[in-house]
């Protein structure tokens, strides 16, 4: 009896800093595991996303990385529209933006971290039909930002072993290479399509978008398996839809949020 009382009330210790490490994402409401300091998670960013910089060359073509920067200025406003109209505390998630556009054509991509700094890849710009479907792409990624998705996913893989985990680990635990969870995933195309609407933003585009991705992703599929290619695949590998999986049924959510949050949010369009 003494035994198994000493058992619970070991665990209810254990608990305790579980409990109120538990956040609740903006918009969703989700309750999320969190514990990791936002101090730390912006020094490590900072450190990983300057190197990252150093090690890539920025566009020198000035029009596209306007484009890019006025999208993103567009939809950090809607951001804090969005926070003004729910009259929510706006001060935590007054976060200090970075746009940056690397110069590369091979890879398909784009990647958020967790000190909001953004980065695109001249290859998704050039993919992209029009400013909706980079809205779509700048919305989603900083859907993941304010719903502290990096800081989530280290919460749950926090153990002493995160302190000992290697460089590579770590780059890759901050966003790089890693998968979201779909449910991640579903939660930032959501915001995406909250924030692309406030900031006047056609949202059924990230669903065109989001389809024309997954077309493209088939087709490097059937590809790769042609020895011929293999090398010419290698180099043009998308990464962007290995870190963003394909929530079920992602067009249709897409298409029904965004006749949802329009008829929200009209007076404020
Ligand atoms: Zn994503």
């Amino acid at each position: 009896m003494k035994r198994r009382f000493f058992f619970r009330f070991i665990s209810y210790l254990l608990s305790l800093p579980l409990i109120s490490s538990c956040t609740k994402v903006p918009v969703t409401n989700r309750t999320q595991l969190n514990f990791v300091p936002d101090k730390w998670i912006r020094w490590i960013s900072d450190k990983y996303y300057y190197d990252y910089l150093d090690d890539n060359f920025l566009i020198q073509d000035v029009d596209m990385y306007n484009r890019v920067y006025d999208i993103g200025l567009k939809i950090q406003l809607a951001i804090k529209k969005y926070f003004e109209i729910k009259k929510l505390d706006f001060s935590k998630y007054n976060l200090d933006y970075e746009i940056n556009v690397v110069d590369d054509k091979r890879n398909l991509n784009a990647f958020a971290m967790a000190n909001a700094k953004i980065v695109f890849f001249r290859r998704i710009v050039e993919f992209c039909d029009n400013d909706d479907q980079i809205a779509a792409i700048m919305g989603h990624e900083m859907g993941h930002v304010i719903s502290k998705h990096i800081h989530e996913r280290i919460s749950h893989r926090f153990t002493w072993d995160v302190l000992t985990l290697g460089i590579a680990e770590i780059f890759a635990e901050l966003g790089f290479f890693l998968p979201w969870s779909r449910k991640q995933e579903s939660e930032a195309d959501y915001l995406g399509v909250v924030f692309m609407t406030l900031a006047g933003y056609d949202p059924n585009e990230a669903a065109v978008f989001w389809e024309k991705l997954y077309d493209y992703q088939q087709k490097v599929k059937k590809y790769r398996s042609n020895p011929d290619l293999i090398v010419k695949i290698k180099r043009n590998l998308p990464e962007f839809t290995s870190t963003h999986p394909f929530p079920e049924n992602r067009s249709k959510k897409i298409r029904d949020w965004a006749k949802e949050v329009n008829n929200e949010f009209k007076d404020y369009i």
